[in-house]
């Protein structure tokens, strides 16, 4: 067996970094909150999901075996005015609700695609699991921390908190005083006996699109219940690390804590693990805020925010180059960097996979070159070790990487650096590129971008003719083939520009 890195990781619950200790050695469950499927995803949910695949990759190269679950909330995720997102979409697009839930959870996959991300090995959807949440709701009353106020069920915070000190706002660090839930809830605020109980279940309003029969009443499950049926389900009582940007806190994964225990008697998970958010204009990107840039408009470069288009590993750097748990502010320069800095690491790799490695047998001694090497490499690993600091190893990278170019620029010996060093080089760099940072060289496409110019260019020319001559089907059926394969066009008034994804 592999032998598995010691890791360590800020928990949420202790404020701290802690040396991480899975409950069954070798093994990992995590969970992490996954999209509200009611539109397309924006850049900072992107950031949180990619910032969960490189903790994941990293755990994986660890040597740990991971099941690894997030889920799609595709019901129950309430609007400030207590509407259901993915009704409102619905009733917007007219369309049903399951068809928004379906066109943005492809859209959503679409994106971890373009983004290199691994699928997690569970997937989850709320609708799938009304059973497991009505179970869970019927546990919790059966324990007495929740009770039936017209049809709704909620749950008893003050109970709950009063039985079990120290546990409500363990997660956030909100005092019960302070609390009153963000969520303004259907018509629940004169069914509740206190501002801080939530629901676990909803009794439904005539207008209500989503909804099951349960003991209770017609109606659907809380928000909040998903995650905690959905986590107990696949990874058990307890699990080990739970997921989500920061921003989920409170009330969510306060109450997800909260219903745990008022289920099973046990915290859910032992290690909380919160990714911070990107900004925009200094304030979080949001979609309700309409604070935001999509993936897309950053990849076509159809944005206001940015002078031109980014690569979606480009993107992906830019976020790697924070650690997860500072926020990230999006601006046209710091993307400019680091499409450089992404440019520049391919290139070093590039070049570093080339060289030549000496076949003669390594014997035994070690250069001040190879140590200084050695050394770098062992602080790479170390970055990602303490607490995914994706930011240290990519510095050591870097620095790493300026041995590659001292050889080839014959600033330094070949001799100097053994065979083995080199070759132990070559695996960490592909390794930390491709592996735990999830990047892929995209000068493939670079060397086909020319053939794709020329194809490009002539289907610009038809088009144009075919508008000049009013024909508007043709015009159209250009641009929506293009479409269909990633191509999107940009009528402007300097000609017809286009952008692939
Ligand atoms: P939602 O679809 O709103 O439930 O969000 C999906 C995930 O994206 C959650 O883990 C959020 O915490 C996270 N998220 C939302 N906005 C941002 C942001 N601006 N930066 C980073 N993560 C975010
Ligand atoms: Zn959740």
């Amino acid at each position: 067996m592999t032998e598995l890195r010691a890791l360590k990781i800020y928990n949420t619950l202790s404020g701290k970094k802690e040396e991480f200790h899975p409950i069954t050695p070798g093994y990992i469950g995590m969970y992490v909150c996954g999209p509200t499927v009611y539109s397309d995803v924006h850049l900072g949910n992107c950031r949180t999901f990619c910032s969960f695949d490189t903790i994941y990759r990293h755990l994986l190269h660890s040597g740990y075996k991971v099941r690894y679950v997030r889920n799609i909330t595709d019901v129950g995720h309430l609007t400030d005015e207590g509407e259901d997102r993915m009704a409102k979409g619905a009733k917007v697009a007219q369309l049903e609700p399951m068809e928004v839930a379906q066109r943005y959870t492809v859209g959503f996959h679409d994106m971890m695609r373009i983004f290199n991300t691994l699928p997690p090995s569970i997937e989850p959807r709320a609708t799938g699991h009304i059973l497991e949440q009505i179970e869970m709701v019927q546990q919790i009353l059966d324990r007495g921390l929740a009770y039936l106020s017209n049809g709704s069920v909620y749950f008893d915070v003050p109970k709950f908190a009063t039985e079990n000190e120290g546990v409500y706002g363990s997660v956030s660090g909100r005092i019960l005083e302070d609390l009153y839930t963000e969520t303004r809830e259907l018509k629940s605020q004169e069914e509740k006996r206190h501002p801080a109980d939530f629901a676990i279940w909803m009794k439904a309003r005539p207008q209500d699109l989503m909804i099951w029969n349960s003991p209770w009443s017609i109606g659907f499950p809380g928000w909040h219940l998903e995650c905690s049926a959905m986590s107990t389900k696949y990874l058990g009582k307890t699990f080990d690390i739970h997921g989500g940007g920061n921003d989920l806190k409170f009330p969510h994964h306060e109450n997800e804590v909260a219903q745990n225990h008022g289920a099973c008697g046990c915290k859910p998970a032992n290690y909380w693990v919160h990714t911070n958010m990107l900004l925009l204009n200094g304030k979080k990107m949001s979609k309700s805020d309409g604070n935001t840039i999509s993936p897309t408009e950053l990849f076509t470069g159809n944005s206001e925010h940015t002078s031109k288009a980014y690569s979606p590993m480009a993107v992906r750097f830019f976020m790697l180059q924070a650690h997860y748990r500072s926020t990230l502010d999006i601006t046209d320069d710091g993307l400019m960097a680091a499409e450089k800095g992404f440019l520049k690491i391919m290139e070093t790799n590039r070049i570093l996979q080339s060289l030549p490695v000496d076949p003669r047998d390594f014997d035994g001694s070690e250069t001040d070159t190879d140590r200084s090497i050695l050394a770098l490499i062992q602080d790479t690993f170390a970055g990602m070790d303490d607490d995914f600091n994706t930011a240290i190893s990519i510095a050591c990278l870097n620095e790493l990487g300026s041995y590659v170019h001292k050889l080839v620029n014959q600033q330094l010996d070949a001799s100097q650096i053994s065979p083995w060093v080199l070759e132990r080089m070559k695996t960490v760099f592909s390794t930390f590129i491709f592996d735990i940072f999830g990047l892929k060289d995209e000068s493939d496409s670079v060397q086909d971008s020319g053939t794709i110019e020329g194809l490009m260019s002539l289907i610009l020319d038809i088009r144009g003719q075919a508008r000049d001559q009013k024909d508007w089907t043709t015009s159209d059926k250009i641009r929506d083939t293009l479409s269909a394969v990633g191509i999107t066009l940009k009528d402007g008034k300097d000609g017809v520009s286009w952008a692939k994804l």
